[in-house]
């Protein structure tokens, strides 16, 4: 279970004055896909980091499936994290890329390698001719690909993703985000997702979190957000994206194929 709690989170870098993440307060239910969105510099890295435990919480206590994680490792934390850079190691072919985790926690051999083919299967990747190949004979939607079932090979109760598709093309991207709604509707896991893209976001989310300057303007469904933006910002961010009063609707909020 990760039900995640952010209980009046703050994180000041030493040097700066103002937080990057001011007093969040934040209750996410197990299973739920949530994406944080807001511009550039608005605390999302900061608040996944902190979650992970790759950045100190100065003020606050983050929870997960009830317990306190604030100031334990992040290798106790049964997190995953996919970022949008995160370089695949280039000279480990696709397999063992994939297999890292499970090594680490020391499953044998056949289970690592029925696991690698189920995970490359999930994103379409044929394992027989993907299993052997070496990360630069992969395409950048390939390589993120691996990337995502890497995160996943060990069935981590949370899943982190780092804007991980901004480096790829509108095509590419549409399908990757296909995969991943997939993914997690399969997985039944908490998912939380960090983008500065409105269309993304409604697209992905069960739940969305608007941020800036460190402060929360509104959590709610896409459906809400679109329907009752909280604040001038939230409508800002909306019109400026193309969804203003008479903008183009998201699939979410046609009741279509996204999230309904
Ligand atoms: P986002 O991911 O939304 O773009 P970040 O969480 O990376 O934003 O950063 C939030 C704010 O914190 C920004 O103003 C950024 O400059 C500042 N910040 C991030 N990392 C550091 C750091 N290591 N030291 C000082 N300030 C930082
Ligand atoms: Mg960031």
């Amino acid at each position: 279970m990760a039900e995640v709690v952010f209980d009046h989170v703050t994180r000041i870098y030493p040097g700066n004055d103002k937080p990057s993440v001011d007093d969040l307060n934040l209750d996410i239910k197990d299973g739920e896909f949530l994406v944080l969105v807001g511009p550039s510099g608005c605390g999302k890295s900061t608040t996944l980091r902190m979650l992970a435990g790759l950045e100190e919480v100065n003020k606050g206590r983050i929870l997960i499936g009830g317990k306190d994680v604030t100031t334990m490792q992040p290798k106790d934390r049964d997190i995953a994290m996919v970022f949008q850079n995160y370089a695949l190691y280039p000279h480990m072919t696709v397999a063992d890329n994939i297999a890292c985790v499970p090594k680490i926690l020391k499953w044998d051999r056949d289970r690592i390698d029925a696991r690698v083919d189920e995970l490359l299967e999930l994103v379409h990747l044929e394992p027989g001719d993907f299993r052997d190949r070496y990360p630069a004979q992969l395409s950048g939607g390939q390589q993120q690909r691996v990337g995502l079932v890497r995160a996943l090979a060990a069935s981590p109760e949370l899943m982190l993703l780092d804007e991980p598709f901004g480096a790829i093309d509108a095509i590419t991207r549409a399908k990757l985000q296909d995969e991943l709604l997939r993914i997690h509707r399969g997985s039944g896991k908490t998912f939380i997702f960090v983008t500065h893209d409105v269309t993304e976001a409604l697209k992905l989310g069960t739940k969305v979190l608007v941020v800036d300057g460190g402060r929360v303007q509104q959590y709610a469904e896409p459906q809400e957000l679109l329907t009752h933006p909280a604040t001038p910002f939230v409508r800002e961010l909306l019109a400026t994206q193309g969804y203003g009063s008479d903008g183009p609707l998201p699939r979410a909020a046609m009741g279509g194929g996204g999230r309904a």
